[in-house]
C-alpha cells in the first residue's frame, strides 16, 4: 500500500547536522497525528493561504518545519497575543495557536485566558500530555495527582503542587468563546473524533465566527517512561479520568461572523498632534542624532529638564523621545532620564553611550560621566566636587543650583542648566526652541513663564551663549 504524504505539509523535514530522522518527534508521540489532522483540514477547507500558525516554546515549537502555511515563532506562552495581533491587523488571516500544556497552562495561561475572554477570532489547539516534554518531563499544570515527573519524583502532591488544571473548564466560564471541546489522539476511534473537532474549529475560523478552543490529550511516551502502547493506554485510562472528553460548548450553528473590533486611533493620533503649533517631525538625515542623559536627585527637576529638551526638539520639527527612570523614593532618590533628538524616527529611547551627559550631583556624576562618548559633552553643576577635569570630552562646570538660588528661584536650577546646554551648542537645538519649550511647560502656571525665561536669558549670557 502506498502511503501518501499529507498535502499541505512540507515534503521533507530538513534538519541541520547529520540526523536522518523523518520527524523530530519521538515514536508514539501524539504531535505528529495532530499535525496531520490540522494539515488535512486546512487543505480540505482550502484555507492554507490564509492560515498563520503561532508556534511557541515546547515540543510544539517545530510545527513550522511541517506546516506549509504562514508561521510565526512566538515567545513562551504568548501564542494568543501573536494571534490577536494577526487577526486584528489582517482581517483575511486565520490565526491558529498551537501550544502544549506547560506553555499554555502555566507560562501563558493568562494570555490565553484573556484572548478567550475577548473572543478573539482565532482557534487554539491545546496539546495536553501532562508534562513539560521538550525540557525533560517536569511537572506541568496538567500533570495528574501522584504522577511522577522530573520535578515531582515522589509523585504530584496536591497539597504541595496544587491540582491538575482543567483548562477547558476554566475557559468555559467565559462568555465569548464559541466552541470548546476536549478530544484525544490515543487511539483510532479517538483520532476520528479529534479530526472532527479540529475541522469544526477551523470551519469556525474560515467563517470568522469567533474563538474556538480544542484541547487534545496526547501521549508522551518519552517522559512517561513508557513505550507507545503503554503511553496511549495511560492517556486513555488515567488522563481521561481526570480530563473527560466531550463538547463543553458548541455555538457553531447559531454563531454569526464576528465583526472586527472597531478601529482605535493608532499611536500617530497621540504623538503627531501638535496643538501648540509645532510642526510634525519630518525626516532630515542631515540632522545628526543627539543622545542625552540627565541625572541627579529626585526633586531637582531632572525629568523636567529632559522633557524641556525633548519638547525643544519637537518644536524644532525633530523626532524626539523622553525616557524617564525613577528611583524607588518619591523625593531625594536618584532620578535620571534619557532623551533622543533625531532627524529620523528614533529606534530606541534608551541611551547608553551619550553625546551629552548632564549631572546635577555627585552620585549622578559618578554613575553617568563615563557614558559620554569621546568628544561628547559632560556638563555638571559646579557643586559637584571633581578632583580632575575629565579628558577626551568637552567639559562644562556651571553653578546652576547656586545661580538659581541666589535669584530666589532654587527650583529653576533646571531652567538654568537648560540655558547652559543651549549656550554650549551641544544639541543642534537653538535658543529659540529651548525657550519655547520652557514656556510651554508652564502653560498651567503662566505667571512663572516670564520669571523662568528671565533666568534662562541671564544664565545663557553668563554661560557664554
Ligand atoms: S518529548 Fe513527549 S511531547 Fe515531546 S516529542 Fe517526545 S513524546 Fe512528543
Amino acid at each position: 500500500m502506498a502511503v501518501k504524504k499529507t498535502v499541505g505539509m512540507y515534503p521533507a523535514f530538513d534538519r541541520s547536522g547529520t540526523s536522518t530522522r523523518a520527524s523530530h518527534y519521538c515514536a508514539g508521540c501524539g504531535h505528529g497525528i495532530i499535525h496531520k489532522l490540522i494539515t488535512e483540514a486546512v487543505t480540505d477547507l482550502g484555507i492554507a493561504d490564509r492560515v498563520v500558525m503561532a508556534n511557541p516554546i515546547g515540543c510544539a515549537v517545530f510545527g513550522y518545519y511541517y506546516w506549509d502555511v504562514g508561521n510565526i515563532g512566538a515567545a513562551h506562552g504568548r501564542a494568543a497575543a501573536v494571534c490577536t495581533a494577526v487577526c486584528r491587523t489582517c482581517p483575511e488571516a486565520i490565526a491558529l495557536a498551537y501550544q502544549g500544556d506547560g506553555d499554555l497552562g502555566a507560562i501563558g495561561f493568562n494570555c490565553t485566558f484573556q484572548a478567550a475572554n475577548r473572543g478573539e477570532r482565532m482557534a487554539t489547539f491545546f496539546v495536553n500530555n501532562g508534562t513539560y516534554g521538550m525540557t525533560g518531563g517536569q511537572m506541568a499544570p496538567t500533570s495528574l495527582e501522584g504522577q511522577k515527573t522530573a520535578t515531582t519524583p515522589l509523585g504530584r502532591d496536591v497539597l504541595n503542587d496544587g491540582y491538575p488544571l482543567h483548562v477547558c473548564e476554566v475557559i468555559n466560564q467565559l462568555t465569548a468563546p464559541v466552541y470548546i471541546e476536549r478530544v484525544s489522539v490515543a487511539d483510532t476511534r479517538r483520532i476520528m473524533d479529534a479530526r472532527r473537532a479540529i475541522r469544526k474549529a477551523l470551519e469556525l475560523q474560515r467563517d470568522g465566527k469567533g474563538y474556538a478552543f480544542v484541547e487534545i490529550l496526547s501521549p508522551c511516551p518519552t517522559n512517561l517512561g513508557m513505550d507507545a502502547v503503554q503511553a496511549a493506554q495511560f492517556t486513555n485510562d488515567k488522563m481521561e479520568r481526570e480530563f473527560p472528553l466531550g463538547v463543553l460548548r458548541d455555538q457553531s450553528a447559531t454563531a454569526t461572523a464576528r465583526p472586527a473590533a472597531p478601529a482605535k486611533p493608532g499611536p500617530a493620533a497621540f504623538f503627531t498632534s501638535n496643538p501648540d503649533g509645532a510642526t510634525d517631525a519630518a525626516p532630515d538625515p542631515s540632522f545628526a542624532e543627539q543622545r542625552l542623559k540627565f541625572a541627579g536627585f529626585g526633586g531637582q527637576g531632572i525629568l523636567s529638564l529632559g522633557l524641556y529638551v525633548a519638547e525643544a526638539g519637537r518644536f524644532a520639527g525633530r523626532y524626539t523621545t523622553w525616557f524617564p527612570s525613577y528611583g524607588p523614593e518619591q523625593r531625594g532618590g536618584a532620578a535620571s532620564c534619557s532623551v533622543v533628538v533625531a532627524g529620523n524616527p528614533v529606534g530606541s529611547p534608551a541611551v547608553d553611550h551619550a553625546d551629552v551627559v548632564i549631572c546635577m550631583n555627585l552620585p549622578a556624576y559618578e554613575r553617568f560621566a563615563k557614558d559620554v562618548r569621546p568628544g561628547g559633552w559632560l556638563i555638571v553643576d559646579a557643586s559637584v566636587p571633581i578632583a580632575e577635569k575629565p579628558v577626551g570630552v568637552q567639559f562644562v562646570s556651571f553653578p546652576a543650583i547656586q545661580f538659581a538660588t541666589e535669584r530666589g528661584m532654587p527650583r529653576s536650577a533646571n531652567a538654568v542648566m537648560l540655558a547652559v546646554l543651549a549656550a554650549s551648542g551641544a544639541t543642534g537645538l537653538d535658543r529659540r526652541v529651548m525657550e519655547q519649550a520652557l514656556a510651554a511647560s508652564f502653560q498651567k502656571k503662566p505667571s512663572l513663564i516670564p520669571k523662568n525665561l528671565a533666568i534662562f536669558a541671564a544664565a545663557y549670557q553668563q554661560a557664554g551663549g
